[in-house]
């Protein structure tokens, strides 16, 4: 009665239930398949990631004594899916019952409930990774609806008893965002701490994927810099703990060009080891948690600024993925239309703000939440660029794009497509925000303050573009009276001039 238990890419959790006892009538299935690199053109450090993990995860589960087979794209070719890969499979093995845990992504939810249904005996389990089980999610969460992500966190702080003391939240208040919005300064930057990379060799895959013509993009290099085993994986959240941290939130949202570590700042770079599941959560905000005990010099808006993201934003956005799909990848509240502009490919853009994370992204598959939101995203949303190709984007170049994640950050949080169920109004910027926590502009050949005339900065034009054509639905906002108010208190012909301008811009959008 063999039992085959498949592990998708993204269910890397040694602490699973299931390998708490080694029984030879159980085989695991890890497999890299043709349709899990396909279905969007990824970053070919993400691709190296995935199958680095699944084959050193792979390595780790045969040494411990369980029976594993370990499948390249040398030998799943010809499968399609993994429907027929594992309908090959239980031909040559004949095995009675399939089981799977639950996939975070609806595709794959799908897709495999399809497939044990193909089998006399199958089992779906958790994955063993989430504070919130779906049962929670459909409690705390309503399909189609604004769930307000401050007052889920406080609910998630007290249910999970994490920095509350009776109830009350440790420090006296449950959120220290006001103190975590610093810009860095000229003398800040020597504190940046030089990030810690790993060596891994990723030779062998970058020759299976041009061996297998795999479309990618991205920096090619033979050293992957990311974390793929458990001991990478808690070294890097070690170091995070002793050189991070302190500055966590204070410079959270800075974003410079002035030093070699810009990229990476005071940000974990966690988020590859947690959506693979080497890490859990809960062990992160454990440790985090730990370190500060040991630690009291650091301040608490550094501690909780962190553990908000992960027990907050990581949770909820979780909740609004599955609470609105299928619907929500279909979502266009702002019919924004226009294709996604070439630079985003190769990073040859005249605007220094977006070619400084374009060249990033696309150099390390990585650029931290603000250059995603309010520089990448923000372009994204005033120029009206469809959401599925703003997806399809962020989906493929991030080393931690899981559509669970990506889809309710990108096409609900930046690009308000999905009318509100993330954002109580549309995060749209004019350069002022970006001059204001960054160093960007004064190396830009667009001038930041012009908003009409030679080298405006086109941001400046099209916000006030975005604010007009969308005055029906945003003008009644009162989140957005004032910004309302100082457009209505502009004369007709600067109105008009700032139109034109922003006009010109979207015509030429691939020339910005
Ligand atoms: P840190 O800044 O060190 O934060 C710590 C952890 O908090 C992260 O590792 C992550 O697990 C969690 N976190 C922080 N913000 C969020 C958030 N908004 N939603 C969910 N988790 C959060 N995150 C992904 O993991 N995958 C994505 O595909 C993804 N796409 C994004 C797209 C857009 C447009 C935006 C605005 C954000 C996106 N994020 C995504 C959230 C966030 O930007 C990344 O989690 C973060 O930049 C990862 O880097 P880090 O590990 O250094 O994070």
């Amino acid at each position: 009665c063999k039992t085959l238990r498949l592990i998708l890419g993204d269910q890397l959790n040694a602490s699973h239930s299931w390998f708490r006892k080694k029984d030879d009538e159980i085989v695991y299935l890890i497999a890299e398949v043709n349709e899990e690199h396909q279905y969007v053109k990824h970053h070919v450090q993400k691709i190296c990631a995935f199958f680095l993990a699944m084959h050193q995860f792979a390595q780790a589960l045969a040494i411990a004594g369980h029976q594993v087979i370990y499948l390249t794209l040398d030998e799943t070719k010809e499968y399609a899916s993994f429907a027929e890969l594992i309908a090959a499979l239980n031909t040559a093995h004949a095995f009675n019952n399939f089981e799977y845990q639950q996939p975070d992504e609806y595709r794959l939810s799908e897709q495999l409930s399809q497939l044990a249904s193909e089998f006399k005996h199958s089992k779906v389990y958790s994955s063993e990774h989430f504070y919130l089980t779906q049962e929670d999610i459909n409690e705390e969460f309503k399909q189609g609806e604004h769930t307000t992500m401050e007052f889920f966190y406080r609910r998630m702080r007290k249910r999970f008893g994490i920095l509350v003391e009776n109830n009350k939240p440790i420090g006296g208040r449950w959120n220290f965002d006001q103190s975590n919005r610093n810009k860095l300064k000229e003398a800040d930057l020597k504190d940046i701490p030089e990030p810690l990379l790993f060596d891994n060799d990723a030779s062998d895959i970058l020759e299976r994927l041009q061996a297998h013509s795999v479309n990618y993009f991205g920096k090619e290099s033979r050293q992957l810099i990311w974390p793929v085993t458990r001991h990478q994986a808690r070294q890097l959240l070690s170091f995070f703990c002793q050189h991070q941290l302190i500055h966590f939130g204070r410079f959270q949202d800075a974003m410079t060009q002035a030093t070699d570590y810009a990229w990476s700042i005071y940000h974990s770079r966690l988020s590859f080891a947690l959506n693979s599941k080497i890490l859990s959560p809960r062990e992160v905000i454990e440790r985090v948690l730990d370190h500060w005990q040991d630690n009291p010099s650091i301040d608490i808006a550094q501690v909780e600024g962190f553990i908000r993201q992960i027990l907050g934003w990581r949770e909820y956005v979780r909740g609004i993925y599955w609470r609105n799909m299928p619907e929500y990848a279909e979502k266009n509240a702002l019919q924004a239309s226009h294709p996604l502009p070439d630079y985003f490919w190769n990073g040859k853009t005249q605007m220094n703000c977006l070619r400084q994370c374009l060249t990033q992204s696309l150099d390390y598959s990585y650029a931290h939440h603000i250059q995603r939101l309010m520089v990448i995203g923000n372009f994204c949303l005033l120029f009206g660029i469809d959401p599925d190709q703003v997806d399809e984007w962020y989906l493929g170049v991030y080393i931690d794009a899981i559509e669970w994640v990506e889809m309710p950050n990108t096409r609900g949080m930046t690009q308000f497509a999905d009318n509100g169920i993330v954002a109580t109004k549309p995060y749209a910027a004019s350069s002022n925000y970006i001059n204001k926590m960054s160093d960007y502009c004064k190396h830009c050949s667009y001038t930041q303050s012009k908003k009409v005339g030679d080298k405006a900065c086109p941001l400046n034009s099209a916000y006030w573009h975005f604010i007009y054509r969308h005055r029906e639905k945003f003008q009644s906002n009162p989140r957005m009276t004032m910004v309302y108010r100082t457009w209505q208190k502009m004369e007709d012909k600067q109105q008009q001039a700032i139109l034109e301008q922003a006009d010109g811009y979207i015509e030429n959008l691939n020339r910005l």
